[in-house]
């Protein structure tokens, strides 16, 4: 089978930066999967399921770039100087990160850093977290009846405050999707509610979407925080706001391992 559009030349080093999807391997692209299968090095974040670098050739060279939250194993320059150095020593490099590169990845600086090397480069997409994470919790980000509009933003700020845009967060008939929303959560609920949204507009925060582990906890903007905090959720979790998040209970489709699902 052909294996896309464009063929390096041999000795050319090249960076091929893929989306990895949100966790279950079944929602990598086909593109990903045979990059991971050709590849000579793998420079992968933490994001990045085990079951997704199975998939990786056994004889590629694995360098984790980290990072967790608080957890920096390599700063951002440095893995931007590790991708150049590689490139210019000629490899074939996958730069592998979770959910889409282009959304809440850096996946657009380390291309800058590659730019300016002159590097070749490709953008292979994956699916986002608020679209594989709503997807296996059964919350779709718009229906008819209760949004037409759909936002995505980070909740996790510099300085560990959460400075957005409230009014914009607020509108009637739109779902608001927080990536690395957990540690704010509870400035988000209040701020929204300060900001006009109803108390009782439905929450919900899903842990480890698409994996067996998958956990979905609903509730509204008053009781969330508190929801949260009992069950005793971890990173990583994705925060779905809106009418849409009733849905969840006709819609809830994959069954993870028995008893990880708090409703
Ligand atoms: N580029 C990634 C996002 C990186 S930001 C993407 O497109 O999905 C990291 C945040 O994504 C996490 O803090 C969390 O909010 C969210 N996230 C990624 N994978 C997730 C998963 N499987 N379940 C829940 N949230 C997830």
């Amino acid at each position: 089978m052909k294996t896309g559009s464009t063929h390096p030349l041999p000795g050319t080093g090249r960076v091929y930066l893929v989306g990895a999807g949100p966790g279950d391997p079944e929602l990598l692209t086909l593109r990903a999967v045979r990059l991971l299968q050709q590849t000579e090095v793998i420079v992968y974040d933490h994001l990045v399921s085990s079951a997704v670098l199975d998939f990786v050739s056994p004889t590629a060279e694995r360098i984790y770039a980290g990072k967790r939250r608080n957890e920096h194993t390599m700063r951002q320059e440095e893995i931007n100087a590790l991708l150049v150095k590689l490139a210019i020593e000629g490899k074939q490099v996958v730069r592998l990160k979770g959910g889409d590169p282009f959304i809440f990845g850096r996946g657009g600086e380390e291309l800058q850093a590659l730019a300016a090397h002159d590097i070749a480069f490709e953008v292979v997409p994956g699916v986002t977290a608020a679209s594989g994470v709503s997807s296996y919790a059964g919350i779709p980000l718009t229906h008819r009846d209760y949004a037409q509009s759909c936002i995505f933003i980070t909740g996790h700020l510099q300085d560990g405050s959460a400075d957005l845009d409230w009014p914009s967060l607020v509108r009637p008939r739109q779902t608001v999707v927080i990536y690395m929303g957990l540690g704010g959560l509870s400035e988000i609920c209040r701020q929204m509610m300060q900001h006009g949204a109803a108390p009782t507009l439905p929450i919900a925060v899903v842990q480890d979407g698409t994996i067996t582990t998958q956990k979905v906890v609903t509730g509204t903007l008053a009781d969330m925080p508190e929801r949260v905090a009992n069950a005793g959720l971890k990173s990583p979790c994705l925060t779905i706001i809106g009418e849409v998040v009733k849905l969840h209970e006709a819609l809830a489709w994959f069954k993870p391992r028995p008893n990880a699902t708090t409703a």
